[in-house]
């Protein structure tokens, strides 16, 4: 490896880190350095570079320690046999690095992962050590996220946990035939192990926590995976199932979407095109249908068609569109799971509607200043002074309520 300055590193391994979606950072633990004792903070502002699901804006220092890898997984730029320039990072430098990014102001916290390098509990270990040195030496408060290896050594895992906000292992593709293709030296059985693992070690000290005040702190955001879409031939439906089932057995914070993008010098079973960003969006969306709005994977699939959700329209709207016989719902009367049911209406939309009728009946100007577009609304909602009537049996009522596609001028007269 060619004698590299950190500044040429860092651009090779902030550069290799921008393929992983996973690094949001809502959830964790508050801590500060407000009492003048130790550095950092979770809960600053700083140069933001992502927004967290809670609307947080956030700023890593997204990087690799090294991009070079003895695997050789067909969809990543830095495989073995990829003909990219490699760089590695020492576990002091990337300390440094993010000392001083945070002392400018410049990051909030630290995402860190890795290529292979030697064998997963040698990555591992360094991973862990950067970790180790910023907490414990450097009395370092703000955000870490450690992307764990699947078959390193459990307790170094567990020593992830302890330094760690979030831990998160990759499941990759969402098939295991789509993973034995396209990563055949990963084994989908450990990467779940490893995720039980994890489970197993944040349940245990939550429950110590409860007993013992003094007990450690164990990722305190929680554990969640990426899954990239479009690279196989899995269908929505399938990412949809795997996401429920990856929430249910190991409690996930959260499983991002990261829709296959062509790398150079790309493995010839690879798709040539990238899938449409439209489908990453709307896998996001049926993620939070299932997380937030209380739809059943199935009930999510059931809004596809051969297993591909629309993309024209959010899976909420199409569901809707597609089962009109549970509609219209009466806004004044109807239960909180039949409300979060109406497309256009979120959960604090809905939140407002249970407290205001407590006190009167809505009318249609009341509900028009919850939703940002009452045309979507409308169709699928009675009030005190609005019915749709026969609307919801319109043969052309998906294009009333579509949103149009506007171009958008440059210079609007
Ligand atoms: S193990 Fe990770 S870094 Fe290595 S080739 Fe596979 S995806 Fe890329």
């Amino acid at each position: 490896m060619a004698q590299l300055d950190t500044r040429q590193k860092l651009e090779i391994l902030a550069d290799a880190a921008k393929y992983d979606a996973s690094c949001a950072s809502s959830g964790t633990s508050k801590r500060n350095s407000l009492d003048g004792k130790g550095i950092g903070s979770t809960e600053g502002m700083g140069i933001c570079h992502a927004y967290a699901p809670d609307g947080r804006c956030i700023s890593l220092l997204k990087i690799l320690l090294t991009n070079s890898c003895i695997f050789d997984c067909h969809y990543c730029i830095n495989r073995k046999s990829s003909n990219v320039r490699r760089a590695r990072f020492t576990a002091e430098e990337v300390v440094h690095l993010t000392l001083s990014f945070y002392k400018r102001n410049y990051i909030e916290g630290l995402f860190l992962s890795s290529g292979i390098i030697r064998s997963s509990n040698y990555t591992m270990e360094q991973l862990v050590e950067v970790a180790r040195e910023l907490r414990e030496t450097h009395d370092f408060r703000g955000y870490i996220h450690l992307k764990t290896i699947p078959d390193a050594d459990e307790e170094l895992v567990r020593q992830a946990g302890l330094y760690a906000d979030r831990v998160s292992i990759n499941v990759e593709l969402p098939t295991v035939s789509g993973l034995k293709r396209l990563a055949p030296e990963k084994d989908g059985r450990r990467i779940e192990g490893a995720m039980a693992d994890m489970k197993g070690a944040i349940d245990d000290l939550k429950d110590a926590r409860k007993k013992y005040r003094s007990a450690p702190k164990f990722a305190p955001a929680g554990q969640s995976t990426q899954m990239i879409v479009g690279a196989d031939a899995a269908k929505d439906g399938d990412i949809i199932m795997r996401a429920r089932t990856l929430y249910d057995r190991f409690r996930l914070r959260r499983v991002y979407y990261s829709a296959f993008s062509p790398i150079p010098d790309a493995s010839a079973v690879l798709p040539l095109q990238r899938p449409p960003l439209m489908r990453e969006h709307r896998l996001y969306q049926s993620d939070w249908l299932m997380r937030f709005y209380g739809f059943t994977p199935s009930e999510v699939i059931s809004a596809s068609t051969d297993g591909m959700l629309p993309l024209d329209i959010d899976p909420k709207l199409a569901w809707a569109l597609k089962f009109r016989e549970n509609f219209p719902v009466d806004v004044n009367r109807a239960p909180r799971d039949m409300l979060l049911r109406v497309p256009g209406l979120g959960t604090k939309a809905v939140a407002a509607i249970l407290s205001s009728r407590r006190w009167r009946r809505l009318r249609l100007d009341d509900v028009a200043r919850l939703t940002v577009s009452l045309k979507k609304v409308q169709p699928f909602i009675c009030c005190e002074d609005w019915s749709p009537r026969t609307l919801t049996d319109k043969s052309d009522l998906t294009a009333w309520v579509k949103p149009k596609r506007e171009q958008l001028e440059l210079f609007p007269g």
